[in-house]
């Protein structure tokens, strides 16, 4: 059969596509995947292996690709959460593994900043513990997560991302304290690409395990996270995970996605980066060069939306014209869908770069040109 008689489209479903010009969300499908990924996927769909050396052989190129000891593919950095704060709580022991995720008689408290609770903690909770909050809402100091640290702690979780550093200690200062008490410290450092640095920086300085996403700045498949770290503790993520009967039997990853994962990650770490931020430059650039106008104030904005190395474009609407928040309702609206942030107080849209490729950078610029009705 010939392919265009059995290929399945956004369209055939009705599904509309969207222009991201806001950040690797979720909810929009994260990134595109490069071809060298999908022709890697496709290339492991075609053949049975054993899967258990899949993660051995990958895991080692992995490692080596970000200068760790360690590696562990699964899938999602949500799911490095939950793997990383079980492997903590049974180390290699195969019934403790077992038992979650109830866990009477095990390490059950997973401390965590009270400044940097977020949505993405149930994924710790989901193996059954309990976090321990310190600090106050807008500033910790070390006593308060000395004073939270118990002989049932498990682990202690940092989240890497910029916008949850207010109010927590350095990263540094955790790390010496975890070491102090001989507890791991997890680093949720899902989106922290670029700089490509980061892949090993978090473990050089000491931290235990590290999550990336493997969907967003790496571009890998959507359903891929990236557990990096000490070897023993990246072992016992992986002894808590698919294929084995486990709690993170349900984060299957499937052959596919790991050969993905790894001509990804394969990709980003050999990328021209400095000319991948010299594009977005460009862009930026090109769009304060195509908005002249007096109602409309276009600034570059860095960093990166949670502190990564790249930039974006702010454009501040004068008071004469419309809220930035109605014209990025009316460009979500239009058609194709284009999906961009913005800021209320400060009345500005921020258009984000880093997914958007030149052709698309057209299409925004015409669309609100025509929304502010100017020429
Ligand atoms: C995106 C994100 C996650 C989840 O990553 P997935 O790969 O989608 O599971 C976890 N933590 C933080 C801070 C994130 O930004």
């Amino acid at each position: 059969m010939k392919r265009g008689d059995t290929l399945v489209t956004y369209e055939d479903l009705g599904v509309e596509k969207i222009i991201n010009a806001v950040d690797t969300y979720t909810i929009i499908g994260g990134s595109l995947m490069p071809d060298e990924v999908m022709e890697a996927m496709v290339e492991a769909s075609k053949h049975f292996v054993n899967i258990d050396e899949l993660h051995d052989k990958a895991s080692a190129r992995i490692a080596h690709l970000t200068k760790n000891e360690a590696a562990f593919i699964t899938n999602g950095a949500a799911a490095g959460l939950a793997l990383s704060t079980a492997a903590c709580m049974t180390g290699n022991n195969l019934s403790k593994i077992e038992q979650l995720p109830n866990v009477d008689g095990l390490k059950n408290e997973v401390v965590i900043h009270r400044s940097q609770r977020n949505g993405y903690d149930q994924a710790i909770r989901q193996v059954g513990v309990e976090l321990i909050e310190f600090g106050y809402v807008d500033k910790t100091f070390p006593w308060q997560l000395e004073g939270a640290i118990t002989e049932n702690t498990a682990c202690i979780i940092y989240f890497a991302a910029t916008s949850l550093a207010q109010g927590a200690l350095p990263l540094e200062e955790v790390i010496a304290i975890g070491k102090k008490h001989n507890i791991p410290v997890i680093v949720d450092a899902a989106a922290q690409l670029p700089p490509v640095e980061n892949l090993w920086k978090y473990v050089e300085m000491g931290a235990d395990l590290v999550l990336f996403s493997g969907g967003k700045t790496l571009r890998g498949p959507q359903s891929t996270g990236l557990i990096v770290g000490r070897k023993d503790l990246v072992h016992y993520c992986r002894l808590n995970s698919s294929p084995n009967h486990s709690i993170g039997r349900s984060m299957k990853i499937g052959k596919e996605e790991i050969m993905g994962l790894v001509a990804a990650i394969e990709r980003y770490v050999n990328l021209d980066h400095d000319a991948e931020i010299k594009r977005m430059e460009n862009i930026i650039t090109y769009i304060a060069n195509e908005l002249q106008h007096p109602a409309i104030t276009v600034k570059r904005i860095f960093p990166g939306p949670v502190g990564q190395t790249y930039p974006r474009a702010g454009l501040y609407f004068d008071d004469s014209s419309m809220p930035a928040g109605e014209v990025h309702r009316a460009l979500e609206e239009g058609s194709p869908s284009i999906i961009t942030g913005y800021n209320e107080s400060e009345n500005k849209l921020i258009i984000n770069p880093l997914n958007l490729i030149e052709s698309e950078v057209n299409v925004i610029i015409e669309k609100i040109k025509k929304i502010l009705q100017i020429k």
